[in-house]
């Protein structure tokens, strides 16, 4: 951290400064140049709001340093991370991994329908949401523990791993019992107290982007789940809210690289949120991928006219082949494949 005094200050706010990092356990670098001082704040930053020294006589700014997260950041972690799931799919790593299935849990039949439709197309995750956080109270919230134990009875029978969304810290044992992953939507993105029960889930999470986060809360939302002891996180470009009305959201191409920057935690990316409309889902599947994604998670409906949730955006399981061995030629052209 950096400490921009103004240029008039006096010896005695610079003082002032200086003890005040002092009482903090940090070590103090004075640079007196011509016009202003500025002083180096020496030691982990991150515990340390900048306000503890902006409001400090003198101090005309504080610059940070360093991210405001560290077990998610890349210079923590340099190595690309891999999350393991128990049926052999890996999230992260080399191979893009395609993780499908209905936007909620309708119905037995529903649900065998596209799980068999998405695992023909090569697909070893399957999605579908027991709990589903919905904008109206009036619509399906979802079957819940029911929904649950249909996924589990699915997925077993097609040696697929599960990923379901969880929406209340309470949930999570349950949650966890039964699916492989768990998924934090965006509307829950900044629930630190459900971020922080699912840092002793024991099962790897997918956090999606909340709808107006910035990718800086996106990653200090993940270190929540890292700092309370759950090494296995992905991040989860979603769409954001921008002006644009075409699409139901508008999907930030330029978070993937980003994140790949910032993090080695595996990105994914959600087109069928992103965009809304199933019409769109496969080009911004391939810009993704091409972009460097490490899994896109997508909405399959075996009738996608009869959806009780998102059918607008669900890929018919036609829809859904074709789009799977295109993600494997664009994989391919950038040295990867798909899984
Ligand atoms: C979902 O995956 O069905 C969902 C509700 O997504 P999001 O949290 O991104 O809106
Ligand atoms: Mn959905």
């Amino acid at each position: 951290m950096v400490i921009v005094m103004h240029a008039h200050a006096s010896e005695e706010e610079v003082e002032g400064v200086l003890a005040r990092i002092g009482s903090l356990g940090f070590t103090p670098h004075v640079s007196k140049g011509t016009e202003r001082t500025i002083i180096g704040v020496i030691g982990d930053e991150r515990p340390v709001d900048p306000t503890a020294f902006e409001a400090l006589d003198g101090v005309e700014r504080v610059v940070r340093i360093l991210h405001p997260f560290k077990l998610a950041s890349r210079d923590f972690h340099p190595a690309d991370r891999v999350i393991h799931l128990p049926n052999g799919s890996k999230l992260g790593g080399e191979d893009v991994l395609l993780m499908a299935g209905p936007c909620a849990v309708e119905s037995r039949e529903q649900l065998q329908a596209a799980a068999e439709a998405v695992h023909g197309a090569g697909v070893r995750v399957l999605r579908g949401g027991a709990f589903k956080p919905r904008t109206s109270p009036y619509s399906f919230q979802g079957h819940g523990e029911k929904g649950l134990v249909m996924l589990r009875e699915v997925a077993d029978e097609l040696g697929m791993a599960v990923i379901t969304e969880v929406v209340t810290p309470e949930d999570v044992p349950m949650v966890a019992e039964r699916a492989e992953v768990l998924q934090i939507g965006a509307r829950n993105m900044q629930n630190y107290r459900l971020l922080a029960a699912t840092g002793s889930a024991g099962r790897p999470v997918v956090l999606k982007r909340g709808l107006g986060s910035t990718i800086e809360e996106l990653l200090q939302a993940a270190e929540y789940i890292l700092a309370h002891g759950n090494p296995d996180v992905a991040v989860c470009e979603r769409g954001i809210r921008t002006f644009e009305t075409a699409t139901r959201f508008t999907l930030d191409i330029n978070a993937v690289p980003v994140l790949k920057q910032l993090t080695s935690l595996p990105v994914v990316v959600d087109p069928s949120h992103a965009t809304g409309h199933a019409d769109l889902v496969g080009a911004v599947a391939r810009a993704a991928v091409a972009a460097g994604a490490d899994a896109l998670l997508i909405e399959v409906h075996p009738n996608p006219a009869e959806a009780l949730s998102d059918g607008a955006q669900s890929l018919s399981p036609a829809a859904f082949g074709r789009l799977a061995s295109e993600m494997a030629g664009i994989a391919r052209a950038i040295g990867r494949n798909t899984a």
